[in-house]
């Protein structure tokens, strides 16, 4: 998606040849109209699908999955939480993620009252590297019966594995930017147009 490959030129920080940092409009400070404009990208990439709900993961993929939602006729987003809430009962599915940013395990739930074998579920994040939290958010899906339709990401980072493992797995995995490469010494970023593998 140009829109969000330009901004990323323009206004992502290069902090290493693996991180990005997109605060000023993706994960901290929010575009809202940048936002709008990758749903309904989202909603163009999976139109053949039927999907009834999408499901995210605390914090940074809830505004964009809440914004996306809009463009899919208003259905419920759910997130899966971090943190065991005193207000959820023990009805819930959970799993293990080991986090990119933070390189440690933490454990994610969903209650077992909002993902359900009736859901066709559209998966959204903002980043994807190893594919961590993607897998966590499949296997919610597959405790709860759920049908994964589809995966959408907003940066895709094309020389960490997990892509190539999401499409070698079979699932249909839509990355509005997909970075090829990054260098912190000039800020560049170069993009993968055809991420097929
Ligand atoms: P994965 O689970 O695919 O290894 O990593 C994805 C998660 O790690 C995302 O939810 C995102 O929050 C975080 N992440 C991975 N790479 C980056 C990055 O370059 N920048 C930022 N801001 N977050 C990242």
């Amino acid at each position: 998606m140009k829109e969000l490959e330009d901004r990323i030129r323009r206004d992502g920080e290069v902090k290493s040849t693996e991180i990005l940092k997109v605060g000023s409009f993706l994960n901290h400070q929010i575009d809202v109209s940048l936002f709008n404009d990758m749903g309904a990208e989202w909603a163009r990439l999976f139109a053949s699908k039927h999907i009834n709900k999408i499901l995210t993961i605390e914090a940074s993929g809830i505004a964009i999955a809440a914004i996306a939602a809009q463009h899919f006729g208003n259905i419920p987003v759910v997130y899966a939480k971090k943190n065991q809430s005193r207000t959820l009962d023990n009805s819930q599915y959970e799993t293990q993620v080991y986090s990119f940013t933070k390189q440690k395990y933490y454990k994610v739930i969903v209650s077992t009252r909002y993902l359900t074998a009736d859901d066709h579920v559209l998966l959204i994040d903002d980043f994807l590297a190893n594919g961590n939290a993607m897998h966590g958010l499949i296997d919610l899906c597959k405790q709860a019966g759920a049908r994964v339709e589809g995966i959408g990401v907003a940066i895709e980072k094309y020389f960490e594995p997990g892509g190539r493992k999401l499409r070698s797995e079979g699932w249909d995995l839509q990355s509005l930017a997909c970075v090829k490469s990054m260098n912190p010494q000039t800020g560049d970023v170069i993009f993968e147009e055809n991420p097929t593998a």
